[in-house]
């Protein structure tokens, strides 16, 4: 079987790669040339764990190739799965559809034969009949369907979650589209993975209500956070204490800066938008998005009433850029927040990010006077007033503390992910700061 992957991002280049993997001829496109010389090139554009050696295992074998010319890689394809972006539409916060209808618009020109079209972008409910409608009026004649798969797989470990996943959503009516389908993810029905059908609508906003169902469990614990503080509670423990009970699980009830990252704070503002389109509310979504837009601008104010707001400049380390551990993506990170506010309130920082760096610098360019780009955790830390973990890398959860309060002007750390024990670093003489744990 040959497919196309429109959009070589974070998930087209993970899904493209997984399917050739799986024994598919993929053909990756992308209006990226340089994006699309460097892959031919073996040169990954993207830092995710194990991705290199697939991509280029992959060329090597020839079930995997890179084109700019859409028209060019759609001869015999079964399907072209659009995965291009759908970040916020800057005016009002609804998925900015632009990218996703120009692929339509690309492919109602070009295909020639029957093949389903799959969305893999997150996309609003209603979308694939927008694309539908789009190839159709392009292209009377064509036959084709529209289907829905949205794609679930977290940057870090997007080849476990694809090649691994917990469930593979498949949204459409034709008969013909599904067995295309069926056989692509031939592979996951031998590891028993369970495979959904639904109408392309149900599908379209399972993706949304899973996001935000997510993000709604992070922002609950921040808040639970905030009162342990209050009330001298551990929020470690209330975690612990409910996430043993099945119904709510373990998972995503760790207080941090306010979730980032490329999806959920699009999708949930995105999810809104839609509820309200169609006159009714998603009043607990809306309180997410306040909360943790409110958790993230807020986030400086707490480093400040621990290092103190005077005349003098204060040097702060910052530990972690990117949205996440395990990716160079700084899409919507807290650190997009709290480094400009410190640099507003009188403070110099030394920031170092095991793969963020390149993408943070292109972020915080007009900052550059007041940030010194660090080789690694100790650079960072050195002579500051206080370090601030901002990403939980693992590289930070092992740090030399015996080195660190050496380098240290002062020996203050502000842990916004509770990655250390309190007492230990108390016991160490350090001044230690977490989240929703403060009375230890
Ligand atoms: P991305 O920005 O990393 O990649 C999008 C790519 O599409 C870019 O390389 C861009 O050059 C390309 N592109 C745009 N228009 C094009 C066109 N007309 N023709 C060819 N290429 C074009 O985006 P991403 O993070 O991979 O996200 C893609 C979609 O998947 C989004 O809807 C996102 O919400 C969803 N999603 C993302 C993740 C994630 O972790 N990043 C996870 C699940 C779902």
């Amino acid at each position: 079987m040959k497919v196309t992957i429109v959009g070589t991002g974070y998930v087209g280049l993970v899904s493209g790669t997984c399917f050739a993997e799986f024994g598919v001829n993929v053909t990756c496109v992308d209006k990226d040339l340089k994006k699309i010389n460097d892959l031919r090139n073996g040169i990954i554009p993207i830092y995710e764990p194990g991705l290199e050696e697939l991509v280029k295992k992959n060329i090597n074998q020839k079930r995997l190739s890179f084109e700019t010319d859409l028209k060019k890689s759609l001869k015999n394809t079964s399907a072209v799965f659009i995965a291009v972006g759908t970040p916020s539409r800057k005016t009002d916060g609804h998925a900015d559809l632009s990218y996703v209808f120009n692929v339509a618009k690309e492919i109602g020109k070009s295909l020639s034969e029957y093949a389903v079209i799959v969305n893999k972008s997150t996309v609003p409910v209603g979308t694939g009949k927008k694309v539908h409608d789009i190839i159709k009026k392009i292209n009377p004649k064509l036959n084709f369907d529209v289907a829905s798969n949205p794609e679930f797989l977290r940057e870090g470990s997007a080849i476990n979650d694809f090649m691994r996943p917990d469930r593979v959503v498949i949204g459409c009516k034709s008969e013909k589209a599904k067995n295309i389908l069926k056989e692509l993810y031939r592979p996951l029905y031998l590891l028993e993975t369970p495979i959904i059908f639904t109408q392309r609508e149900t599908a379209e906003l399972i993706k949304y209500a899973a996001n935000s169902f997510l993000a709604t469990k992070i922002t609950f614990i921040n808040e639970i956070s905030d009162l342990c503080e209050k009330v001298g509670a551990n929020v470690s423990d209330v975690s612990i204490g409910i996430g043993l009970d099945g119904r709510i699980g373990k998972k995503f009830l760790h207080p941090g800066p306010g979730y980032g990252g490329s999806c959920f704070p699009k999708d949930t503002l995105a999810i809104v938008k839609t509820a309200q389109d169609y006159n009714t509310r998603l009043g607990l979504v809306e309180h997410v998005v306040k909360s943790n837009d409110r958790r993230k601008k807020n986030m400086f104010k707490r480093v400040l009433s621990i290092v103190g707001k005077d005349k003098d400049k204060k040097i702060i380390s910052i530990l972690g850029l990117t949205f996440k551990p395990n990716t160079d993506d700084m899409r919507d990170s807290p650190s997009l927040d709290i480094i400009p506010a410190l640099i507003k309130n009188n403070c110099f920082l030394r920031v170092f990010d095991p793969e963020g760096m390149k993408e943070a610098k292109l972020c915080f360019k007009k900052f550059s006077k007041n940030i010194e780009w660090c080789k690694n955790s100790y650079e960072a830390s050195e002579n500051s007033d206080a370090l601030v973990i901002l990403t939980e890398w693992n590289q930070f959860r092992a740090l030399d503390l015996k080195m660190l309060k050496i380098k240290l002007k002062k020996p203050v750390i502000i842990d916004l992910r509770n990655i250390y024990n309190p007492n230990e670093l108390k016991n160490m003489g350090f001044e230690y700061y977490s989240l929703g744990r403060c009375f230890e």
